[in-house]
């Protein structure tokens, strides 16, 4: 699609023109929404918990790999 201000090719992932600026289309409706972005929170907890979880498992993660690397070779 081309930009309705100057003609510019632009994505239809963009929402402003990267040439002149001008505004090509509304945001999402998620995009406007406020409050915490929960979804990045739950990662975030998920991906601690993986962390903590290897930490206190390492000798057993250690063990794993090492059998895995002797399976494949
Ligand atoms: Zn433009």
């Amino acid at each position: 699609m081309k930009c309705k201000q100057c003609g510019t090719k632009v994505s239809h992932d963009d929402f402003f023109c990267p040439e002149c600026g001008t505004k090509l289309r509304e945001y999402p409706e998620h995009y406007q929404s406020r409050g915490p972005p929960w979804n990045i929170i739950l990662f975030l907890i998920v991906f601690a918990a993986i962390i903590i979880f290897a930490y206190i498992n390492r000798e057993q993660i250690v063990q794993i790999v090492k059998q895995i690397l002797n399976i494949k070779l």
